[in-house]
């Protein structure tokens, strides 16, 4: 299925996430170690990911980065329900504080697994920082540590995130109408 770019509606403006991300780099810089691990969770993560990463820099803040590759969508725009591990990381994780980077916190699912496997590798603490969280998603889970803006319960596309692998170019996050 494509996505006819007429039905692309603007809903962050890059000028808004570049103004929140320097607020966030702020709150991660007064809650984590000098000395943690970024765990970056793609693909979706990718571009948000890099720019907090070097928005913390500016705030003094020089973690150790990684990825992690997690899957639940397939090309559709529905969650399949189940988290699959596509790619590991590599750096040591026991002992160590991780903060988890995801695009979207919607049901829960992909960071509780991330969380999870987190803990399984012996972190001491996990904490989680997306960049939008879909509040209805779960009426009853975990919030995020650290979170971007709050998101309706759209299907959204832009800065890093797809459909169907395209759109993650655009620099702004945008609604598909019409979902
Ligand atoms: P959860 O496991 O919390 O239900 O879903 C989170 C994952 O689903 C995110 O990592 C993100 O990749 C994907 N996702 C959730 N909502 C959207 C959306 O509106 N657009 C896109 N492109 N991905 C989404
Ligand atoms: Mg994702």
């Amino acid at each position: 299925m494509v996505v006819d770019p007429a039905r692309l509606e603007p809903l962050f403006t890059s000028d808004a996430i570049a103004a929140r991300l320097d607020s966030l780099a702020h709150e991660i810089a007064g809650t984590m170690p000098s000395n943690f691990v970024a765990v970056a969770i793609l693909k979706g993560s990718f571009i948000f990911a890099a720019d907090l990463i070097r928005t913390l820099t500016a705030h003094s803040l020089n973690p150790e980065v990684d990825f992690m590759t997690l899957a639940s969508y397939g090309t559709g725009t529905v969650s399949s329900g189940t988290v699959a591990l596509l790619r590991d990381v590599e750096v040591e994780i026991h002992g160590r504080e991780v903060l988890l980077i995801d695009d979207i916190l919607d049901s829960g699912r992909t960071l509780a697994y991330a969380r999870r496997h987190m803990h399984e590798k012996g972190a001491t603490a996990v904490r989680t920082c997306v960049l939008l969280d879909k509040t209805a998603g779960r009426p009853d889970a975990m919030p995020p540590d650290f979170a971007g803006f709050r998101c309706p319960p759209s299907f959204v596309v832009g800065y890093g995130m797809d459909h169907a692998h395209k759109y993650r170019g655009l620099p702004f996050v945008a609604i598909v109408k019409g979902d």
